[in-house]
């Protein structure tokens, strides 16, 4: 802890405290987490212990780079890069038009498919969860922790955030893949253009009610390919909803999504998930 300097405090999450840090000696930016341990079972810390090792090993320009972990006797503490900024940055002028919404969602998508690639889920995907740096490159955060968490407490701890995101399969409890987490994109992507999420309402018994059964309402102003890959994505049902690798060749998509060329191969992968 001695070798950083506490700026502020930045955000806060179910997880714990996130503030803004500067390395006393290398004197670069960081994000640092403090989870307590104080609530958690050793089986839990384990568990948490063992993401932050996967997490280390992941190397993608749209995932925050995590630098590293460590402990004191209190917490456990997660350091990684420092971003300026979130998505909601973007809608602060208003909503995104096509174009500028493409560029976001490949971004996610090359994101997302290297986790998936690799059986990753990131299960929590929310604006607040998307950062945005200075060069306006988004970077997805906060992956993984929620696998360490079982269902129960993921669900609980999801709804007390208002659950504007969740897919239905995991709303009604039913087992989920890393289909749930392209809902979720289909949710962000939707609010890029229309300014809020397809499902949105203070009451938390009405949005459980709407996700699960009522259709999205869809503006009249989309164009036909952009239309198809939202329907594609907020398709109630998982197995129905657009997925890899149909998804990286949506005409909407032209092609931009990168995948680096070591998890290019992986595309049948999918077939056994
Ligand atoms: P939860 O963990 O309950 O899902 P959350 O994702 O909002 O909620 P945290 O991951 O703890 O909680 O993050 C809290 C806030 O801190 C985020 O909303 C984000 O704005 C900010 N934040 C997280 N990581 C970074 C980072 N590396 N750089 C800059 N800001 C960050």
């Amino acid at each position: 802890m001695e070798d950083y300097e506490v700026l502020e405090k930045i955000g806060e999450g179910s997880f714990g405290r996130v503030y803004k840090a500067r390395h006393r000696h290398l004197r670069g930016l960081v994000a640092l987490k403090f989870i307590p341990k104080i609530g958690r079972t050793e089986c839990e810390l384990q568990s948490l212990r063992h993401e932050f090792e996967i997490q280390k090993g992941l190397r993608h320009p749209n995932i925050v780079h995590m630098l590293g972990a460590f402990e004191t006797f209190k917490e456990l503490v997660v350091v990684t890069e420092y971003v300026e900024s979130d998505l909601y940055k973007l809608l602060e002028d208003g909503t995104l038009c096509e174009d500028k919404m493409r560029m976001v969602a490949c971004q996610l998508l090359s994101a997302l498919y290297y986790l998936h690639s690799d059986r990753i889920l990131h299960r929590d995907i929310k604006p607040q969860n998307i950062l945005l740096t200075s060069d306006g490159i988004i970077k997805l955060c906060d992956f993984g922790f929620a696998r360490s968490m079982d269902l129960n407490t993921y669900v609980l701890t999801s709804v007390k955030g208002t659950p504007l995101y969740m897919a239905p399969e995991i709303i009604e409890e039913k087992p989920y893949d890393h289909n749930a987490d392209l809902w979720s994109l289909g949710c962000i992507l939707y609010e890029l253009l229309v300014g809020s999420p397809p499902f949105c309402t203070t009451s938390l018994l009405q949005l459980i009610r709407k996700i699960r059964y009522e259709t999205v309402p869809w503006p009249t102003n989309l164009s036909p390919d952009c239309f198809n890959l939202l329907q594609g994505l907020l398709e109630k049902d998982p197995r129905r909803r657009l997925t890899w690798p149909h998804l990286l060749e949506h005409p909407f998509l032209e092609n931009k999504v990168l995948l680096p060329p070591e998890r290019r191969m992986f595309n049948t992968m999918f077939l056994f998930w």
